[in-house]
């Protein structure tokens, strides 16, 4: 079996994956290819799927499977599989850290004493505890970070229509999430109805000063009226890893934008989850080969 390293993996996974065959990270070679492990950076289009003959099985290395075609891989008899669960810390963390570092004022505070300012008088604070957590998706990373908001007072509730019940927070109607989020963090595929769901007309019933943090993906928020509600202070900030493209157009508004705190798609990047990422990976390839003996 030849298996192409196609993106960025844990430093340890060639000499792991050895056991199954040849390991190769030159991409000119992806027609000779049985596996390919992408992560975000390989998209996986039609094209590359034509030029790649000899492929049976694509895995990313992550949990949103849109930079893949997998209905054209699908029907042409390549399995997709991702990594499912492995993330789902990471992200909560990162997604955590957006958010406490809103009421802490964190990032204006370090910024400040970088320009030798003490903005003590300046910097108001407030706290996470009492206010409500309104979760946009409620599946492993939304209830990674569930558990992590609870343990600091606050009360977390989720719009997430395809669940019936819920281990630790209250599934509400969207009129009611929109209504009592102070805090609202997404954690949703990239889908048709999820493209653009925070916009002007939605961004308009939300709560003065609210909080959003996204760490799903750029394209579940209009960028530009996110960007039209932070400087009316409809939204108080916009915490955000994720973007309507890695990296950002130059001319991206929200470089410039009040109270935009943002990071480069970090979400996945821990070394500990490079390592579960690279376990996962490994299992899937035993199963595969199982298989397909
Ligand atoms: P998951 O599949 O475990 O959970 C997604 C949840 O969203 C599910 O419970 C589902 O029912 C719900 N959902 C689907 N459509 C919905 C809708 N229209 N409205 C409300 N809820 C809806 O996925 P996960 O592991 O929690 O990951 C969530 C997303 O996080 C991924 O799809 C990916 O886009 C993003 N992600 C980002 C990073 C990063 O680096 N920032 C890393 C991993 C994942």
């Amino acid at each position: 079996m030849k298996i192409l390293i196609s993106d960025a993996f844990d430093p340890s996974l060639p000499a792991k994956l050895e056991a199954f065959g040849e390991v190769i990270d030159d991409k000119d070679r992806l027609p000779e290819v049985d596996v390919v492990l992408v992560r975000s950076k390989t998209k996986c289009t039609r094209d590359y799927i034509d030029r790649a003959s000899n492929l049976r099985l694509i895995i990313r290395g992550g949990v949103g499977l849109d930079n893949i075609d997998v209905e054209y891989a699908q029907s042409k008899g390549i399995q997709v599989f991702n990594t499912a669960e492995a993330s789902a810390v990471a992200v909560a963390e990162l997604a955590f850290a957006l958010m406490i570092s809103v009421p802490t004022r964190m990032v204006d505070g370090h910024e400040g004493m970088k320009r030798r300012e003490w903005l003590k008088k300046q910097l108001k604070r407030t706290e996470l505890m009492g206010k409500t957590l309104g979760l946009v998706g409620a599946g492993n990373i939304g209830t990674e970070l569930a558990r992590r908001a609870i343990a600091f007072g606050m009360r977390v509730i989720a719009y997430d229509p395809l669940l019936k019940s819920h281990e630790c927070v209250d599934l509400v109607s969207l009129e009611d999430f929109f209504a009592q989020s102070d805090y609202i963090s997404l954690h949703v595929p990239l889908t048709d109805t999820t493209r653009g769901m925070f916009n002007a007309d939605t961004i308009a019933n939300l709560k003065d000063g609210v909080v959003i943090i996204n760490t799903a993906r750029g394209g579940c928020v209009v960028e530009e009226d996110v960007v039209a509600a932070l400087k009316s202070g409809k939204v108080r900030a916009y915490a955000t890893d994720v973007w309507s493209s890695d990296p950002p157009a130059e001319d991206c508004p929200l470089y410039d934008a009040p109270n935009a705190i943002m990071t480069p798609h970090l979400g996945a990047s821990s070394s500990e989850n490079m390592l579960r990422i690279g376990d996962v990976v490994v299992r899937i390839l035993e199963d595969f080969q199982q298989q397909t003996a």
